[in-house]
């Protein structure tokens, strides 16, 4: 098993960089680049944050739908069987979730494809081999973060899940925050961002800020399956990463 400053070394190759970049808080703080978002940047606020307030995270959730579960696990084996949507007849396994639950970052991607399908786990395959990569970047590995998506059983062909089928999973995805309560949220990719911070805006616009849900920080990144596809916004992702290990280093001090 490489040490993480081998993996470190890898994604820095991998990316084109060939100079030492920082990868702590006050390193990338100090970094000239325009990619890194200044200290105090604009928090945005998610329309869901004022649907109402107080607002906790299940309140996406109709009365009817919500979700009445008895911890995280428990949850989990109630969604395993859930037929509230027309992606359940074309499923393998129900993709729920993996990791720490009591993580204080989670990752969100947007719906499981073939592979997690398959195997019933969020980014496996190429693109979790690069998520998992860009986990060592900031000194963490899968076991240590929680990662989901925002749908739980994959779309036919890997096509966007449906307004309907986001709506009518969203019981699952409330609950399944709310149990988790992170201290940070990571949105990877457009679909999710999209959907989570109910926005039209591109991705390359929303991942210039940090966003809040239900209170809950938020930073969006490129999917890694798009970083795969465009290996050259791989130097985006990299400035991405030093702004989150920078915001994840500040919640211990
Ligand atoms: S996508 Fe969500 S709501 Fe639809 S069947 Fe799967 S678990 Fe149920």
């Amino acid at each position: 098993m490489p040490e993480h400053a081998e993996f470190r070394a890898l994604y820095l190759s991998e990316i084109g960089v060939h100079t030492p970049l920082p990868v702590n808080s006050a390193d990338s703080s100090n970094k000239s680049s325009n990619e890194i978002r200044p200290e105090g940047a604009t928090v945005v606020p998610s329309p869901l944050s004022s649907r109402s307030g107080p607002v906790s995270l299940s309140a996406t959730s109709t009365a009817d739908t919500a979700v009445d579960g008895n911890g995280l696990d428990d949850i989990a084996i109630q969604a395993s069987s859930c037929t509230a949507c027309q992606l359940s007849e074309q499923r393998t396994k129900v993709v729920f979730g993996v990791g720490n639950p009591e993580a204080d970052i989670v990752f969100i991607g947007e719906a499981p494809g073939r592979d997690e399908d398959m195997k019933g786990e969020p980014f496996v395959g190429r693109a979790g081999q690069l998520l998992d990569r860009m986990l060592v970047t900031l000194g963490m590995n899968r076991s240590e973060v929680y990662i989901m998506n925002t749908v739980k059983c994959r779309p036919p062909n890997n096509r966007d899940p449906r307004p309907g089928e986001v709506e009518a999973c969203s019981r699952w995805f409330d609950a399944q925050l709310r149990e988790l309560s992170p201290k940070i949220i990571c949105l990877l990719g457009r679909v999710s961002a999209q959907t989570v911070l109910e926005t039209d805006k591109p991705l390359s616009v929303l991942r210039r800020n940090w966003h809040d849900y239900h209170g809950i920080p938020v930073q969006v990144m490129y999917h890694p399956a798009y970083l795969l596809r465009s290996p050259q916004q791989k130097r985006h992702a990299w400035s991405d990463l030093c702004e989150l290990k920078r915001r994840y280093g500040s919640l211990s001090s």
